[in-house]
């Protein structure tokens, strides 16, 4: 890992905003295709990130094929959830199954999921890349946004770099900043999307059986990862998401016998409606989005595997460009174009009803 220092622009053939799933995922297929990317991240490596962190089926498939198995101090205990042990709970007692992923003709997906730490999995992701990694160095803009492409980004001191690359990757998840910067449309969908609050709490689990993952509809979810509860709760904008925590917090006391003996961490997350609303931007002349940033995500907030395959194909979309001198917007946009109608299709509504939304 390295810090950056001086004013001069840095030349390198591919840059990679973001070193979450897609940024790491674009990384890998480059360097499977002898292309040396830089991966600039603004938060140190490992960083957080509000998520279950649980690795569903497809997901699981492509970082099996890419990066390996997954190391054993990756995972959470339990470190599996099999799908029939997640569950909605309803008032009257009930438990209905929920669903966090749609399957797809002729794939045969996992049905045993992985509960993972989701620090320590995109810092594996980001290890197995093996780009190069430059931490707490924020994307703050565009100086030219072609011939080359020049950005400025800031350190965690203040100090501004620059740099500049023939292609650039936007892999800066849900609030891109890379997207931002390159569509006027971005900052309206922000408005529409739903807030989502995490909490962590060291728990004594009363009623609830640590190996499940349970769905409130209209409360939000809990999960155990080692000696924590992960709290979600989820509303519209407009919901005043604490209090609708708090309360959330009090019922499963009172119904369940849960317990929360302290505060691990907390903090609210704004998703926005890209996904939902089929809103795609894949990018502009040799400036490629990824993952969440260019809208993939699925039904009930799945994103890991989108981000994943997204950023495989930009990666290899890149490749191709360069290899056979065309343009690389119209080769990610054919590579991506399943995985956008199984993004619509997850967001469909008579889909989700039949998968518990
Ligand atoms: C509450 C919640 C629970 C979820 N649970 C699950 C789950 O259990 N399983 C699942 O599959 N999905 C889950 N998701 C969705 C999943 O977290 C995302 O879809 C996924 O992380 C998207 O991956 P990404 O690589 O596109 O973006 P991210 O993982 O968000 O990575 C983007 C990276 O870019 C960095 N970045 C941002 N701005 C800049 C900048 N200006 N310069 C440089 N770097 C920048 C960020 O720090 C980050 O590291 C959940 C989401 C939420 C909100």
């Amino acid at each position: 890992m390295e810090h950056a220092a001086n004013a001069s622009t840095e030349h390198h053939e591919v840059i990679i905003i973001g070193a979450g799933p897609a940024g790491a995922a674009t990384a890998k297929s480059l360097r499977d295709a002898g292309i040396e990317p830089l991966l600039i991240e603004k938060k140190k490596v490992p960083r957080y990130k509000c998520c279950g962190g649980v690795l569903f089926g497809e997901a699981q498939l492509v970082v099996r094929e890419h990066f390996g198995e997954i190391p054993p101090q990756v995972y959470c205990d339990p470190p599996t959830i099999a799908a029939e042990d997640i569950v909605a709970y309803r008032d009257d007692g009930s438990y209905v199954p929920w669903s966090f992923e749609l399957p797809r003709p002729g794939l045969e997906l996992p049905t045993t999921y992985l509960n993972l730490w989701r620090e320590k999995f995109d810092a594996w992701l980001v290890e197995r890349s093996g780009a190069r990694l430059l931490d707490g160095c924020g994307f703050a803009g565009f100086l030219r946004k072609a011939d080359p492409i020049t950005i400025s980004c800031r350190l965690l001191d203040g100090a501004h770099r620059r740099f500049a690359c023939a292609y650039l990757v936007g892999a800066d998840g849900g609030a891109s900043a890379v997207r931002s910067h390159l569509d006027a449309a971005y900052r309206a969908l922000a408005e529409k999307g739903m807030g989502h609050y995490q909490a962590f709490h060291l728990h004594d689990a009363g009623g609830l059986d640590r190996h499940r993952w349970y769905v409130f509809p209209r409360r939000g979810g809990v999960l155990f990862k080692d000696d924590l509860a992960v709290i979600t709760a989820v509303g519209r904008k407009g919901t005043k998401l604490r209090e609708h925590f708090e309360e959330f917090v009090r019922y499963l006391g009172k119904r369940f016998g849960v317990r929360l003996t302290g505060f691990h961490r907390d903090e609210g997350f704004f998703q926005n409606s890209m996904a939902a609303t089929g809103a795609f931007v894949l990018g502009h002349g040799n400036i490629l989005l990824v993952g969440e940033a260019a809208g993939f995500l699925y039904f009930h907030a799945e994103g890991i595997a989108s981000a994943l395959t997204s950023g495989l194909a930009a990666g290899r979309a890149i490749a191709r460009a360069r290899r056979e001198g065309r343009a690389v917007l119209p080769i990610y946009a054919e590579l991506v174009q399943a995985e956008m109608e199984h993004t619509r299709l997850c967001w469909n509504r008579e889909v989700m009803r039949s998968h518990g939304g």
